[in-house]
């Protein structure tokens, strides 16, 4: 290392960390970006490689773009798609969610973002394992770890940026406070895994299992309980196929079923149940072909400053609730959160009063919707199959699921149908708690929308926040079979 303090201390070198990096050296402090990879492989979030769907919405990308500079390009942007499909259990409906956006090669994006930050003047030290926070006087005074001798370092900084993903052994370390969780509730957890297939579609395509130029979710409670699985196309007749599952509906499932089927089996078995996907072979370029991670599917943390502290992507939860799509808020907020502490270095003022200034930014730009998908997430994990198709069939035109899936309310015309179209006595119940999941988003919405100015609004809010949450989990339960 080149200095023996910082201004700035950056721990993860991944898609947030290293575009905070970035932000923040062009701003004008002296930032130093630590990772515990090998400088061959940035960005590599665990043994099992760059476990992601790859995909992001073009709107993310030009975000990146139009505050600091950086356009991403081929071979980055591997593959352009229409958009995201969601289909329904029985496959009959079709629901457009998210406009174009890209399958991304993603260790060619990392290795990217880190030469970006080099760039604009960080200090890239990879190979250098953080262990967790150095804290005085319940301050953030740097960071410590080993190196790949295993000798422990220090490195002290006025500002530390938390972009170490889900597993944050900082954001765990954290001493206990009101702002910022150590611990992400399993229920807000899926485990999820991909596969990167090389394969031969055939000459029929049948765009409900595979769709060259868009991006397919499959709801199916059966197949993915509590998550869903996907395909999404790739370049050079490549696909991404992979599923995700939360624990709770898992165990519910399988004991209502009397089976023991795991995350593992249940990706191999979606593989085979999709007609298209035969004679594949595994993608095995980087070493990246098969891989298992998790995600969370909550909104990000109340939260995401605290003294000399800030947080940015999984490390703070981000992903969004409904689709699990972690790489667009990781963006948003890794320059967001740079841009911050460098104004903050350049004030003299690393207070979490100054840095409150990252939260509401960043709720202007992305997070004032994710409380209300939360909600809608929470929902959709109680619904059956039959709900599932039912109500993509009768309760919500297209317009209202897209409307949803932006986190916007939508106008609901399905109340004048209800009396038309609901028969059973569980999908008048499903409709009724779908009028009362959009009433809460709608709540948490107005709530976000008046996200506290400073912390001594913070409490207060957060208790309804929670409240209103606490409601949401406790109305619905997992029912996928
Ligand atoms: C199976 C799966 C599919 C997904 N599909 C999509 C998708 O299609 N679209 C989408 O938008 N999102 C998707 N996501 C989510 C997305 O991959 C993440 O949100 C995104 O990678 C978050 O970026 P990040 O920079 O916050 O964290 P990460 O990408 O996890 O980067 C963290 C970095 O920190 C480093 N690090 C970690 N711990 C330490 C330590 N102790 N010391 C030093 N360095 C450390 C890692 O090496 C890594 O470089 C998916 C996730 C999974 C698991």
């Amino acid at each position: 290392m080149k200095h023996e303090e910082y201004d700035i201390v950056v721990a993860g070198a991944g898609i947030a960390g290293a575009l905070a990096a970035a932000a923040a050296a062009r701003g004008g402090a002296k930032v130093v970006m630590l990772d515990r990879n090998p400088d061959t492989t940035e960005g590599k979030k665990t043994n099992w490689g760059w476990v992601c769907g790859d995909a992001v919405a073009e709107s993310h990308l030009d975000f990146v773009h139009k505050q600091i500079g950086l356009r991403l390009t081929d071979p980055i942007l591997d593959l352009k798609v229409d958009g995201v499909l969601v289909l329904s259990p029985d496959l009959e409906k079709k629901f457009q969610f998210e406009g174009a956006g890209y399958s991304l090669d993603r260790p060619k994006l990392a290795k990217k973002l880190v030469e970006y930050a080099v760039k604009e003047g960080a200090e890239y030290v990879p190979l250098h394992e953080v262990e967790g926070p150095i804290v005085e006087n319940e301050k953030l005074v740097g960071v410590f770890g080993r190196d790949h001798e295993s000798k422990q370092f220090r490195i002290k900084a006025k500002l530390v940026i938390d972009a170490l993903g889900v597993a944050s052994t900082i954001r765990r370390k954290l001493p206990k406070n009101d702002y910022i969780e150590n611990m992400v509730s399993t229920d807000d957890i899926e485990s999820t895994g991909r596969y990167i297939y090389k394969f031969n579609p055939g000459d029929k395509i049948d765009e409900r299992y595979y769709d060259p130029k868009n991006a397919l979710i499959h709801l199916n409670q059966q197949l993915a309980p509590g998550g869903y699985g996907w395909v999404f196309p790739k370049r050079n007749s490549r696909i991404n196929v992979g599923l995700g599952v939360e624990k709770k509906s898992l165990e519910v499932r399988n004991a209502k079923l009397g089976r023991k089927d795991t995350l593992h089996m249940l990706i191999d078995d979606y593989v085979k149940w999709n007609p298209h996907i035969h004679d594949v072979q595994l993608d095995e370029t980087d070493n990246n072909g098969k891989g298992y991670w998790s995600v969370t599917v909550r909104r990000q943390f109340d939260s995401l400053v605290y003294n000399n502290y800030l947080g940015a992507g999984d490390s703070m939860a981000m992903p969004n609730p409904i689709s699990a799509g972690g790489i667009g808020p990781a963006m948003v907020a890794g320059v967001l959160a740079g841009q911050v502490a460098a104004e903050a270095v350049a004030a003299k003022d690393t207070s979490m009063d100054f840095l409150w200034k990252y939260n509401l930014r960043f709720n202007e730009a992305y997070g004032s919707k994710t409380a209300g998908l939360e909600a809608f997430r929470v929902y959709l994990q109680s619904l059956n199959n039959d709900l599932i198709n039912y109500g993509m069939h009768h309760f919500l035109t297209e317009e209202e699921a897209v409307e949803i899936s932006y986190g916007n309310i939508p106008k609901i015309t399905i109340a004048s149908t209800f009396h038309k179209v609901l028969h059973g006595i569980a999908n008048v119940d499903a409709f009724k708690n779908l009028l009362y999941t959009v009433k809460k988003m709608q709540r948490m919405n107005e709530l976000y929308q008046h996200y506290p100015k400073s912390i001594g609004e913070f409490h207060a809010w957060k208790h309804e926040v929670n409240t209103e949450m606490k409601e949401v989990k406790e109305k619905f339960q997992p029912n996928p079979v």
